[in-house]
């Protein structure tokens, strides 16, 4: 799975680093110990040891759960009771929740020693139990096989011209897929190295994508705090212009900074669109057109098609239907959920919930997820982000989400949560601006001021919690 023999550095996290031969020898020593194990939890805080315990558990063909250091009791409690896992892996020193106690804890140490050879537990053997972000409800165990990861990784290596000569800049979370699987297990794949700043900063990214940083993978809102500071910080700007590929995914990226990031650095972001079930679904190519606001064609060995409400697929550019999914890239199966296994399936096709366009050429665009972000008002189906796009061209809107709400008249009226830049403008002032710039029954009913938009550890916006 990995290119284990290299003196290349493979993982540097502050000043600790690991080359990919003193990574396997630390990983290799630990597997040794967990051979066998039905199941393990790593506590995947921000640090090398998380990495050398998942490439242990993969070695050892142990499925392992990558638990979010920040997670509440509640949910901890149900993953804890979901996932049943035998041991908890974590770095030395760090304390663990009461929520834990009940699980034996062995710390992961950078001791390298012998080296397998291990067992092959197969293509389709659970690999990875991963739980999805919880943005539209209870979080998911996703089982994903050896196979999906492989594929996933191989087939954004193709499109992104991925070699060992790489260096990425990382400073997501390492429990989810984008963190974990395409920004850790990516690079080690391909031979290269992960450079992980620990925690986000702008200036930690203009110091790393100068030192050696060739590539940086992150989330809308990283995107969004340099598109707020590129055009005054020099430093930075120039770091951009020098990076080889920028890449962001895991939410839609804001039109306006994309626009904003290009005036600045010349570089234009690539957006990739994935899920924890399906990893990588579609990516703008590194040598594609980089186009705001679409996030590229099919993957390798990816098929992607819309579908109607009643099942049809669309062929047509511009139609908007449901995104399905197949390909080696999927999960088994949602852990201990048969029923919901079953229905996330259409004839082999993954349902995504997440509702799509294709433009002429076969770039897709994402216009929302079915449950949250497609408001039907007026006998119109109408998507949130297309809305919330408009209204960040006006320069009163620093951020934005739209959701919709019962109405007698319409059925749902659009309604605008506003985090105002600077003083509040009106709210007929903004309604009129998006009927202007688009069509007047997308203009939003009602405009709410807020101070912050709630959002997850992936800087996803909870929309479930600003319509409660
Ligand atoms: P849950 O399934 O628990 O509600 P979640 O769907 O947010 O949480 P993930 O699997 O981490 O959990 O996220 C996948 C979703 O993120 C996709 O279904 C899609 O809605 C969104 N997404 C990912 N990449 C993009 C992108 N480039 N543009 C727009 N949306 C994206
Ligand atoms: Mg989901």
């Amino acid at each position: 799975m990995f290119a284990l023999q290299s003196d290349r550095v493979a993982l540097r996290f502050g000043d600790r680093t690991l080359t990919h031969t003193e990574l396997a020898a630390c990983a290799g020593t630990l597997a040794q110990q967990l051979s066998g194990l039905p199941r393990v939890a790593i506590w995947a805080t921000p640090a090398i040891e998380t990495c050398v315990a998942v490439v242990a558990a993969l070695l050892a063909g142990v499925p392992a759960v990558p638990l979010n250091p920040k997670v509440g009791e509640r949910e901890l409690a149900h993953i804890v009771s979901d996932s049943a896992p035998a041991l908890v892996l974590a770095a030395p020193g760090t304390r663990l929740p009461a929520g834990l106690d009940s699980v034996p804890r062995r710390d992961v140490t950078l001791d390298g020693g012998d080296f397998g050879p291990f067992a092959d537990p197969g293509d389709e053997a659970p690999a990875l139990i991963v739980y999805t972000s919880g943005t539209t409800g209870a979080p998911k165990g996703v089982v994903l096989p050896r196979r999906a990861i492989v594929s996933t990784l191989d087939a954004v290596a193709e499109a992104w011209e991925w070699t060992s000569e790489d260096v990425l800049v990382h400073a997501l979370p390492l429990f989810h897929v984008h963190g974990l699987i395409l920004g850790v297990l990516g690079p080690l794949r391909r031979g290269g190295t992960v450079h992980h700043l620990g925690k986000f900063s702008t200036d930690a990214v203009a110091q790393a994508l100068n030192d050696d940083g060739t590539m940086m993978f992150g989330v809308p809102t990283m995107y969004h705090r340099i598109a707020e500071e590129v055009g005054d910080d020099l430093k930075l700007a120039d770091a951009l212009s020098g990076a080889r590929l920028l890449v962001s995914g895991s939410a839609a990226l804001p039109v306006r900074d994309h626009e904003r990031i290009a005036a600045a650095t010349g570089q234009r972001v690539v957006e990739r669109y994935g899920m924890t079930e399906t990893l990588m679904n579609t990516s703008v190519r590194a040598d594609g057109d980089r186009r705001p606001g679409a996030v590229g064609v099919p993957l390798p060995g990816v098929e992607v098609r819309l579908v109607d409400d009643a099942g049809l697929t669309l062929d047509d550019a511009g139609a908007i239907g449901e995104i399905q999914v197949r390909g080696h890239n999927l999960f088994t199966e949602y852990l201990n959920r048969p029923d919901a296994t079953e229905e996330a399936f259409a004839d082999g096709w993954f349902r995504t919930g997440d509702v799509g366009t294709r433009d002429e050429d076969g770039y897709f665009r994402i216009v929302g997820r079915k449950a949250t972000d497609i408001i039907k008002s007026g006998g119109y189906k109408i998507g949130a982000g297309e809305i919330e796009n408009a209204l960040l061209e006006h320069p009163g809107v620093k951020e934005v989400a739209v959701t919709g709400e019962p109405d007698d008249d319409l059925g749902e009226r659009i309604v605008a949560w506003v985090v105002p830049a600077g003083t509040e403008p009106s709210p007929g002032e903004l309604a009129d601006h998006v009927a202007r710039l688009l069509t007047p029954h997308k203009r939003p009913r009602v405009v709410r001021f807020v101070e912050a938009l709630p959002r997850n550890d992936m800087g996803k916006v909870m929309k479930r919690a600003l319509r409660a």
